[in-house]
């Protein structure tokens, strides 16, 4: 028989959170090393659990969940959905612009699937969550990537963008707040982001799933779809960060703007939701109980929280290194350090991580990862308590000293 190859739609299909670091990793583990996983913004290992009432949910709903449901989620979790997104200020906005997915992940493929013709051109942000450029690709697009500026507090370069858009460019993606960075965007950027949009009739894409997860009480969320009803958006959110549930696999993508006229690429959309029946449906029972319950994550973005008070340690460990500066992170799960490339002289990132896997047992991931055009940053999640975040970032640090 011939040899089985991997279809050449992938070959320029790249997610490097999974990618080699992890399969060195697993390599080290299955020799008896203890690996500390810092690459996936994965709560439940590090201690982090779900609210009650969402387990209960699932639990109760698993003797009548036994069947496929709508391919569009189920009416209850939609509901929850539009009126979460009407309670935020959007008008036009109802049970039937809600899709329920296994996770965001599973509609970002969907949606992209539906949306691109080959070579369309899609602009997606550098860093990104390395998942839009790869399902960009696989779709058949082009993702052109414009620059977070990080003396900026990695604000997206606007004048970047512009001058990034051609006659081919259908779409922007908005992450926000923002993975890797942990940037969270002020209006008038969010504003400044929907009014390229409108000019260049642009859909917006908004990947909003960490949008309760805030760190200062000046931050506010400020959702793309409220920056302009005349843009068609859709937006992406989920039960997997703010709820701690990445496993159950929930999310939703709601559109909102002008859906007259997106009718035929909507018709599609449903078309790719039928193909693949429908979401997780326990999952999607949850969705409801968590939208209207008590909202937990409030108490851990504060002082004395523990995703707060996390990430400001992280952040100021990691400054603390020579040579090592960090954008203290506003929202989300991580932080972004870069290595300043006069004090160390890195031209391959992921073989650095690799490197420090080997030595000091811990796993991060290398900024080219997020597409970051440069190999002078990294990713680490700040999940993991304070006792173990100064002992990983203590190696880190050693690590460091034996490379400048
Ligand atoms: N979007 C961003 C920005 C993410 O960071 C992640 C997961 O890390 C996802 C989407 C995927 O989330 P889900 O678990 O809902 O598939």
């Amino acid at each position: 028989m011939r040899p089985i190859r991997q279809s050449r739609k992938l070959h320029h299909v790249r997610y490097d959170v999974r990618g080699p670091i992890l399969v060195e990793a697993q390599k080290l583990e299955a020799e008896g090393h203890r690996i500390l996983k810092l690459n996936i913004g994965n709560p439940a290992p590090f201690g982090f659990e779900a609210p009650e009432a969402i387990v209960a949910d699932m639990v109760h709903h698993l003797p009548d969940a036994q069947g496929y449901s709508d391919s569009q989620g189920i009416y209850p979790a939609r509901t929850a959905v539009a009126q979460y997104y009407q309670q935020r200020g959007l008008r036009d906005v109802d049970v039937n612009d809600v899709f329920i997915g296994n996770g965001v992940s599973e509609l970002i493929s969907m949606v992209l699937q539906a949306f691109i013709d080959d070579g369309n051109e899609v602009l997606v942000p550098a860093p990104d969550y390395p998942l839009w450029t790869g399902a960009v690709t696989l779709s058949g697009g082009t993702p052109v990537h414009y620059l977070c500026d990080e003396d900026d507090g990695w604000n997206p370069d606007l004048a970047d963008i512009e001058s990034k858009i051609t006659d081919n460019t259908h779409a922007i993606v908005i992450i926000n707040p923002n993975n890797p960075t942990g940037a969270v965007y002020d209006r008038l950027v969010v504003e400044g982001l929907v009014d390229i949009a409108r000019r260049h009739q642009l859909v917006v894409f908004a990947d909003e799933i960490y949008e309760k997860i805030l760190f200062d009480d000046a931050v506010h969320h400020h959702a793309a779809a409220a920056a302009g009803s005349d843009v068609l958006c859709l937006t992406f959110s989920g039960l997997s960060k703010a709820y701690r549930v990445c496993g159950y696999r929930a999310g939703w993508v709601m559109i909102s703007g002008p859906k007259e006229l997106a009718s035929d690429f909507l018709e599609g959309l449903t078309l790719i939701a039928n193909m693949r029946m429908c979401a997780n449906v326990p999952a999607q029972h949850a969705i409801q109980t968590a939208l209207g319950g008590y909202q937990s994550i409030e108490e851990l973005i504060v002082p004395g929280g523990r995703f707060y008070e996390q990430s400001m340690l992280a952040d100021r460990l990691l400054n603390d290194i020579p040579g090592v500066s960090s954008v203290r992170p506003r929202g989300a799960l991580y932080c972004f350090p870069r290595l300043d490339p006069a004090v160390y002289d890195i031209d391959d990132d992921q073989q650095l991580v690799i490197d420090l896997l080997r030595a000091k047992k811990i796993l991060v991931t290398h900024g080219t990862g997020f597409n970051w055009p440069h190999p002078d940053h990294f990713r680490m999640v700040t999940l993991p308590d304070t006792a173990m975040l100064e002992e990983a970032i203590g190696r880190i640090a050693d690590f460091l000293a034996t490379r400048r």
